[in-house]
């Protein structure tokens, strides 16, 4: 169907098809989680008596804004924690997390991150690396960090030891920018339990990035006191236009919104303009969403593997986020992947993207975005730094079909390029 519309070499599309054959497991699995978190999300939509009145928006200070409040309370109860904060105020998923750990530590207290290296942008926030002001190091937070193992499972016997004395243990659900695996809420809650065990007033806070309802529990039900994530991800369903999201214990998450807002206001302020229904809306269709964003990067593993590339994960692993790599192995391969992708998008088709000097980055990127909202990594998109190994980091796509289009497209790069030999 997909060839139509767009010139696909009818070798390629005969080996799209056999791998879709094969993923027919997988997606009955995300289904069925699509199932399950749908009715959640519709069940917390009734419960917190969600009406028309709740989209007007407010302006100036925000007071007795019902619409944000009963917003909160759906996500709260969709994360089976006591109590959220989702506002559209947030500029991205940093930094709602950087208010996190803002409001939670204080000066003195440590920090210790149970799975490796942070994401990024998370690095000059900890003050792991100079480049900005006012970081936590600035502000006399300590930071640890507890590695990996070297197949890059969580170091379980290296916890207890890591959080003796420490306020927060932060943990990253999702593998970012590296190949290690994403972690599964099932092991989010055993290293919960192990932190507990042995420093019982330690804070667990999980980086939820690309994770949410990609399994049928969040980390907040699995014994985590606080999850953070972006509204440009799988919470926003693709709607939400900015905006983060942190829910937990409630005295946590009022620690958030002081340090959000300002002490002595907290939650009681922030306007919503007239972001409510977009948000509302968002949230209501983003387990949907977030399961065309998994088919779209189970079909890519089982496409790119078997058209000869290295894929992390596998098509059939046991998914825990949304994220998919692809080890081009060449420049060439790398820029041709992305081009694919921007071929087929719904926005900015026409335009071909080229590795550029990303601010942060100490090599060139390059991105395909083709996005209705600036940077949404729940729209297919595409990037990967220019260097070693070459990977191709995939992940989005709001619908299904669309998703596979793109990634079609992106392997027809790869044969226009000279890049892949069929056959
Ligand atoms: C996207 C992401 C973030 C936050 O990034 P923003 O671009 O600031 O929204 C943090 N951690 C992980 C693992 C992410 O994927």
């Amino acid at each position: 169907m997909v060839e139509s519309f767009f010139s696909i070499d009818p070798a390629l599309v005969r080996l799209g098809e056999e791998a879709l054959a094969g993923c027919r497991e997988q997606f009955d699995r995300i289904d069925r989680v699509a199932e399950y978190n749908a009715c959640k999300m519709l069940r917390a939509f009734i419960d917190n008596r969600v009406s028309e009145s709740h989209f007007a928006g407010t302006t100036g200070y925000g007071y007795g804004d019902r619409g944000r409040e009963v917003l909160d309370g759906v996500l709260a109860q969709v994360m089976g924690a006591e109590d959220a904060l989702i506002r559209h105020n947030f500029v991205s998923g940093t930094h709602a997390i950087t208010t996190a750990l803002f409001g939670v530590l204080r000066p003195g207290d440590r920090m210790v991150c149970l799975t490796g290296l942070p994401y990024d942008t998370l690095q000059p926030v900890i003050g792991i690396v100079e480049g900005g002001h006012g970081s936590l190091k600035e502000f006399g937070i300590q930071y640890e960090q507890l590695d990996l193992l070297p197949d890059g499972t969580p170091d379980y016997q290296g916890i207890p030891q890591a959080v003796a004395g420490a306020k927060v243990a932060y943990l990253q659900r999702s593998r970012g920018y590296s190949l290690r695996e994403s972690l599964s809420v099932e092991q989010i809650g055993r290293i919960a339990a192990l932190v507990k065990q042995a420093n019982p007033q330690a804070i667990v806070i999980v980086d939820n990035c690309y994770g949410e309802f990609v399994e049928e529990q969040e980390p907040t039900q699995v014994g985590a006191d606080l999850v953070i994530g972006s509204l440009i991800k799988n919470p926003g369903g693709g709607i939400a236009r900015t905006g983060g999201y942190i829910a937990g214990r409630a005295d946590l998450v009022e620690l958030c919104a002081c340090r959000l807002t300002a002490p002595g206001v907290g939650k009681e302020v922030g306007c919503t303009l007239g972001e409510s229904r977009n948000l509302f809306l968002g949230l209501f269709h983003a387990p949907t969403v977030t399961a065309c964003a998994l088919k779209t990067a189970v079909f890519a593993a089982a496409l790119f593997s078997r058209l000869g590339y290295e894929v992390y994960p596998a098509a059939d692993a046991h998914r825990t986020d949304i994220i998919q790599a692809v080890k081009l192995g060449t420049p060439q391969g790398l820029c041709a992947f992305c081009q694919g992708v921007q071929k087929g998008a719904p926005v900015d088709a026409f335009v071909t993207p080229e590795p550029w000097d990303m601010p942060g980055y100490d090599s060139q990127v390059i991105m395909a975005a083709g996005a209705f909202t600036m940077g949404a990594s729940i729209e297919l998109s595409a990037d990967g730094p220019m260097r070693e190994p070459y990977a191709a980091w995939l992940q989005g796509g709001i619908t299904w079909p669309s998703g596979k289009a793109g990634v079609l497209l992106a392997a027809q790069s790869l044969l226009e390029a000279g890049e892949l030999h069929l056959g």
